[in-house]
C-alpha cells in the first residue's frame, strides 16, 4: 500500500522532518538502515561501564532552535549542566579562560574585558540571537531577518554587522577585547567548524557557539546523547511515523520526473503518494539512490562543487578519576577547547586544510560526566575528545592512528599532569571510522560540507537549489548538507518538511 511520504535516513534531520509531515495529517514510513536511529545523535556502554557518545555530545545549539519545544525535547529529555560550560585552555603557564553559566560571573572573571563582554551579551541579546534565527529558516525568507533588522540601530550598523559576519575571528576578537582570555574563549570555538581563524567567515559561527554557550549553558543528556535520539523517535511515533530501523533504501524510484517510491537493499518496494524526502549525503543520493541519469547535467555539475572538509579524529579516554587538570577550575568545564594561540591555531589549520596530519592538534574535549555522572563508575571520568584531521593524511605512514591518539594525549597531558596514570582505556574512531558508522559523515566531515561563505545559505548544497527540492518532482532532501547545515537543530529537517507541505500538490506545482 502506498504512503504519503517515505523519509531515508533516521538523522535527527530525517526525524524531525518526518515529524512535521506526519503532524500534518501524512502518512509517513522513516526508515534507516541502521539498527538503531538518531544518525550522529547516539551513545555507547563500554564493557567497564563508561558510556560514549559516538557522535555528537553538546546541545546548546539545539536549545537555540524552534525544534527543542515543538518536538517536546526540552521536557522528554533530562538535561543536565555545569557551572562552567566552556573553558579555553591554551598555554600550560596560565589559568584557563572560563565562561560561566552567568554572563556577570563570566565578565567579572576576564577583568578589563569584562565591560566589553557584558556588551556582547547585550548585542547578542538585541540583535545576534534573532540575527541567527532568521539564519536558521529557509534561505533567503524575508520576514525573520526583517524582523532581526528591527532591532539594527540605523544603515550604519547594517552595514557593520554584515562586516562582522564576513570577518576573520581573529580580527574580531583583537578590536573587541584588550586580553587573551576574552579572545580565546570566543575565537577557540573556531576548532568546532572548517573555518580558519584568520579566514573570512569565522566570526560568525564562534560568536553563534559562544553566545549560546552563555545563553544556554552546554547541556548534555542525562543518560547519553542516545537519550535525545530516543526522545526524538518517541515524538515521531506519537505523531504516527512508522520508523523502520535495519533497513537501507538502495533506490529512490523515478517515473517521467516523478520520485513514486523507494525499493530497499532486501527488494522491498514501497509506493509514495507524495514526498520522498532524504536525509542522505546529497551526492550519494543523486549517484547511488536516483541515478545521475535522472538529473539534469547542470544541477550535478554545481552539485560537484558542494566541499567536505576535513574530518574530526575522535578519541574517548577512559579515567579511573577526574582529569588531574592543573587549573582545578576545569573539574567543573562541559567543553574544554585545549589549543595553541591564535598563531598555531592558524598554523594548525592550515595543514589539516593542506591533507596533513597537525604536529599540535587543537582539541575539543567533553566531560559529559561531569554533568552527568551517570555515565561512568563510581569516582570515575571520561573525555570525550575531537580533533579536526585529514580523512587519507598524506604524510603519515602506517598505524598514524595510534601515534595520533597518542599526540592528543600528549598535548591533554600537557594541562593535566599524571594524566596517563589515570587512564585504564582508549578508544579511537578515526575520520573513516566516523564514516563507516554514518555514511553520510563523508570522509569524517560532521556538518554536512564546508560551512565556509559560499557554501552556506542560497548557496547549500547546490547554488540555487536551498529549497531543499531536487530537479525531480517530489524528491525534497532534508540533511546536515541542506541549509542551514550541521549540528544538531533540526532546521534542514524542519524547513525541508515544510517546503514539503507547500508544495504538497508536487505533481502541479513548479520544482523551486
Ligand atoms: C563526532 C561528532 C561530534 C559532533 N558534535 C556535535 C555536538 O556536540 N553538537 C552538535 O550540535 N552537533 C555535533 N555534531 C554534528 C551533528 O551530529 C550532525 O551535524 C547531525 O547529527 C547531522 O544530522 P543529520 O540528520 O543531517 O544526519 P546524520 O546524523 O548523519 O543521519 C543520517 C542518517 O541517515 C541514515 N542513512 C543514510 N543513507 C541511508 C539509506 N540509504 N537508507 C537508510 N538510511 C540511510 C544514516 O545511517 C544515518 O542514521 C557532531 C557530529 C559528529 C560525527
Amino acid at each position: 500500500m502506498a504512503v504519503d511520504a517515505v523519509v531515508i535516513g533516521a538523522g535527527h534531520n530525517g526525524l524531525v522532518a518526518a515529524t512535521v509531515l506526519a503532524r500534518a495529517g501524512w502518512s509517513v514510513e522513516l526508515l534507516e538502515r541502521s539498527p538503531v536511529a538518531g544518525g550522529a545523535v547516539g551513545s555507547d556502554l563500554t564493557d567497564r561501564g563508561y558510556l560514549h557518545d559516538w557522535g555528537s555530545a553538546y546541545y546548546g545549539v539545539l536549545h537555540t532552535s524552534p525544534v527543542l519545544a515543538e518536538l517536546g525535547l526540552d521536557h522528554r529529555v533530562q538535561w543536565a549542566h555545569t557551572g562552567t560550560p566552556v573553558a579555553a585552555v591554551w598555554d600550560p603557564a596560565r589559568p584557563a579562560a572560563v565562561l560561566r553559566r552567568s554572563a556577570e560571573d563570566t565578565a567579572d572573571g576576564l577583568g578589563e574585558d569584562g565591560p566589553a563582554w557584558s556588551e556582547l551579551v547585550g548585542w547578542w541579546q538585541r540583535l545576534g540571537r534573532p540575527l541567527f534565527a532568521a539564519m536558521l529558516g529557509p534561505a533567503g525568507s524575508p520576514l525573520p531577518l526583517l524582523r532581526a533588522a528591527s532591532g539594527l540601530r540605523g544603515p550604519r550598523e547594517v552595514v557593520q554587522t554584515a562586516r562582522t559576519m564576513l570577518e576573520p575571528v581573529e580580527a574580531w576578537a583583537a578590536h573587541t577585547f584588550a586580553g587573551q582570555d576574552a579572545r580565546m574563549l570566543v575565537a577557540s570555538h573556531a576548532t568546532h567548524a572548517d573555518t580558519a581563524v584568520d579566514g573570512a567567515g569565522s566570526t560568525p559561527a564562534s560568536l553563534l557557539l559562544a553566545m549560546a554557550a552563555q545563553e544556554h549553558g552546554m547541556p548534555v543528556p542525562v543518560g547519553g546523547a542516545g537519550r535525545l535520539a530516543a526522545a526524538m523517535v518517541d515524538a515521531a511515533q506519537e505523531a504516527g511515523v512508522v520508523v523502520r530501523t535495519g533497513v537501507e533504501v538502495s533506490r529512490v524510484v523515478v517515473r517521467r520526473g516523478r520520485a513514486v517510491g523507494v525499493v530497499t537493499a532486501d527488494g522491498e518496494g514501497i509506493a509514495v503518494r507524495r514526498a520522498v524526502v532524504a536525509d542522505v549525503a546529497p551526492g550519494v543520493l543523486a549517484r547511488d539512490l536516483v541515478g545521475e541519469q535522472h538529473l539534469p547535467g547542470d544541477w550535478l555539475a554545481s552539485l560537484r562543487r558542494h566541499r567536505y572538509t576535513s574530518g574530526f579524529f575522535r578519541l574517548d579516554v577512559d579515567l579511573d578519576r577526574p582529569a588531574p587538570w592543573a587549573d582545578e577550575r576545569l573539574a567543573d568545564a562541559g567543553v574544554l577547547h585545549v589549543t595553541g594561540d591564535l598563531d598555531e591555531l592558524a598554523l594548525s589549520q592550515a595543514e589539516v586544510r593542506r591533507q596533513s596530519l597537525p604536529r599540535a592538534p587543537q582539541l575539543i574535549v567533553g566531560q559529559q560526566d561531569r554533568a552527568d555522572p551517570s555515565r561512568v563508575p563510581p569516582g570515575a571520568a571520561s573525555l570525550w575528545v575531537e580533533c579536526h584531521c585529514p580523512a587519507r593524511p598524506r604524510d603519515a605512514g602506517p598505524d598514524w592512528e595510534a601515534r595520533f591518539a597518542d599526540r592528543m594525549l600528549d598535548r591533554l597531558a600537557l594541562h593535566a599532569p599524571g594524566l596517563r596514570e589515570a587512564v585504564v582505556d582508549t578508544t579511537v574512531t578515526p575520520p573513516l571510522g566516523l564514516e563507516a558508522r554514518d555514511p553520510n559523515l563523508l570522509g569524517g566531515d560532521v556538518g554536512g560540507g564546508s560551512a565556509a561563505p559560499d557554501q552556506l545559505l542560497v548557496f547549500r548544497p547546490v547554488a540555487g537549489w536551498s529549497s531543499y527540492a531536487l530537479p525531480v518532482r517530489g524528491l525534497f532532501m532534508c540533511g546536515a548538507a541542506s541549509h542551514p547545515g550541521g549540528g544538531v537543530h533540526g532546521m534542514p529537517g524542519r524547513n525541508a518538511a515544510r517546503a514539503v507541505l507547500r508544495r504538497s500538490n508536487v505533481g502541479r506545482l513548479p520544482l523551486r
